[in-house]
């Protein structure tokens, strides 16, 4: 019997396993999958955007550097931490294929932002995220079982039993992060609610006998919108047919060009598909992200289009609030209700992308209503304010969860706030228990603090910049549960500390 059995070694799961495996529970991760290498998981067809916020997820557990390397990319924006301000965002996103100029960006709008390594996206693969995550799973004890398909849940009196064939495999909970087609949701009977395709999006490699005719970039056309990456061969269209493709076959060469060729209104010719899939602007998410010992986490929780590049970055979100909770309720010490806070909290997260994907095929449709809010939105995109907003939206900075208390950073992300002899809040965080930041006068929490010892770590001093800080505790996922000004109410941190982190040990 495991703590948790978690269904899927996608990155979501992965990384659920990571934070669960750190804070001492144990984890078996069960896959279908016999080998983790695959040509769509790897570079240039698993190319992925990662926010700054899921950057920062994985810096907060010293993964930043692995993850960099593993995805090639070079120095990262912020690398240099020397700075009292940071540097401006240099990332570009788009929305519904209309780019951003970062330069628009109007950096004094961004709430509470300090120099960090971390304060951009990477673009990186499903296979560099997925090593990095298997390499720190297996540091932590986490025993991964390939070749594993589960086609049964059964549920008991205080367990849960996943089947694949003869096997079992036993946990006191289970979490199914096992991707848009869930077996899991299926089988736990979790509903699933939400829209209907506009259209069919198809990714290739192929080779292209005139390429040339294919412009680079987002291409957004009268009838759809194509993609040329840099990339040699890889090309992605969409094609606005209601979603009516029957996407139980691998599409045709002939079909990809004849779709290829209407949408981008050229005569291009694919000369050799290698390899091809398709997706559709299906956007749906289960109404609630637990049923009794069952949880779901990732694109089993819910599914959108690929548009803006938002589902993996909701899924290592969900998997970051989720973990710490999962383990205070496996080890007995989470306050009643904690776990629950899980679908409070990322349900209207995944609604707002799930929302953002369908406003962005709202206005690529191929039809002059939409057209003429294409027009609208790209002169909005083209003011400081609209690219902020979208910049905003994109990057995850937007994101705040709706928790008790005035102080504005209550319920955000947590900047990387460091002390005066250097130390940053990202290198407290790293074995994933909760931090209060003590910046005050007289160090005035600390004996409040040492209450909770095991699940919170106190750190004391004066800040290089506090932004306005006395106190700050944070969430073992970075949020800000609770702040106060230069002169903390001692009494108010330890309502806070119960309320996240159990009574005092
Ligand atoms: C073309 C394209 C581009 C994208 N670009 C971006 C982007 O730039 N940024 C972004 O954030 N997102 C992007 N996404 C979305 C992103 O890839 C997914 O949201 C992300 O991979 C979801 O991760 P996951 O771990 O939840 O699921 P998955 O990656 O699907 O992993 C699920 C795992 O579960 C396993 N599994 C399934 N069923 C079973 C079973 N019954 N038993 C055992 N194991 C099982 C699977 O084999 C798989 O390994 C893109 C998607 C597409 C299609």
């Amino acid at each position: 019997m495991h703590d948790v059995v978690i269904v899927g070694a996608g990155p979501v799961g992965l990384f659920l396993a990571c934070e669960l495996g750190l804070a001492g529970c144990s984890v078996l991760v069960v896959e279908r999958e016999p080998e983790p290498r695959s040509p769509w998981r790897a570079y240039p067809l698993g190319m992925r955007g990662l926010s700054a916020a899921s950057v920062e997820a994985f810096h907060r557990r010293g993964m930043l550097h692995s993850l960099l390397t593993a995805s090639g990319a070079g120095d990262h924006p912020g690398a240099n931490l020397d700075v009292d301000e940071p540097p401006a965002p240099r990332g570009v996103s788009h929305f519904a294929g209309m780019m951003l100029d970062p330069a628009k960006i109007d950096v004094a709008a961004l709430p509470f932002r300090l120099p960090s390594p971390a304060l951009e996206g990477v673009m990186t693969s499903l296979e560099a995220v997925q090593t990095v995550l298997s390499e720190r799973a297996a540091e932590l004890g986490v025993e991964v079982r390939r070749g594993v398909m589960v086609s049964g849940i059964a549920q008991g009196d205080g367990f849960v039993v996943a089947q694949a064939g003869e096997d079992e495999y036993a946990g006191r909970w289970l979490v199914g992060c096992d991707g848009g087609r869930s077996t899991v949701r299926r089988l736990a009977g979790f509903d699933f609610a939400g829209t209907e395709p506009q259209f069919t999006g198809y990714v290739m490699l192929a080779t292209i006998t005139d390429a040339e005719k294919l412009r680079p970039g987002f291409n957004l056309t009268p009838t759809g919108m194509y993609l040329r990456t840099p990339a040699e061969e890889y090309v992605s269209v969409l094609d606005f047919d209601g979603g009516a493709f029957d996407r139980s076959q691998p599409p045709t060469r002939d079909h990809l060009q004849e779709v290829l060729r209407r949408v981008s209104g050229t005569d291009v010719t694919l000369r050799d598909v290698h390899l091809a899939s398709s997706f559709t602007d299906r956007a749906k998410q289960t109404t609630t992200y637990r049923q009794g010992r069952v949880l779901l986490a990732g694109d089993a929780a819910h599914i959108h289009s690929p548009l803006g590049g938002q589902g993996l970055n909701l899924g290592i979100g969900d998997a970051m609030n989720l973990g710490w909770k999962l383990a205070a309720t496996v080890c007995g010490y989470a306050p009643d209700g904690l776990l629950d806070t899980y679908t409070r909290e990322r349900h209207p997260i995944g609604a707002r992308v799930l929302d953002w994907a369908r406003a962005q095929a709202a206005v690529m449709r191929p039809d002059p209503y939409a057209q003429a809010i294409q027009g609208v939105i790209r002169d909005l995109i083209g003011t400081r304010d609209g690219t902020t907003y979208v910049f905003e939206r994109t990057s995850g900075t937007s994101i705040r969860y709706d928790l008790d208390g005035e102080q504005p950073l209550i319920g955000r992300n947590a900047p990387d706030f460091r002390f005066e002899d250097g130390t940053r809040l990202r290198d407290l965080m790293r074995d994933g228990r909760g931090v209060v930041l003590d910046f005050s006068a007289g160090e005035r929490l600390r004996g409040a603090a040492t209450r909770w010892e095991g699940r919170i770590r106190y750190a004391a001093g004066p800040a290089r910049n506090d932004l306005g800080c006395g106190a700050v505790l944070v969430r073992p996922d970075g949020i800000v549960a609770w702040a106060d000004d230069h002169d903390p109410d001692r009494a108010a941190f330890e309502r806070a500390a119960g309320h996240w982190f159990g009574d005092p040990a």
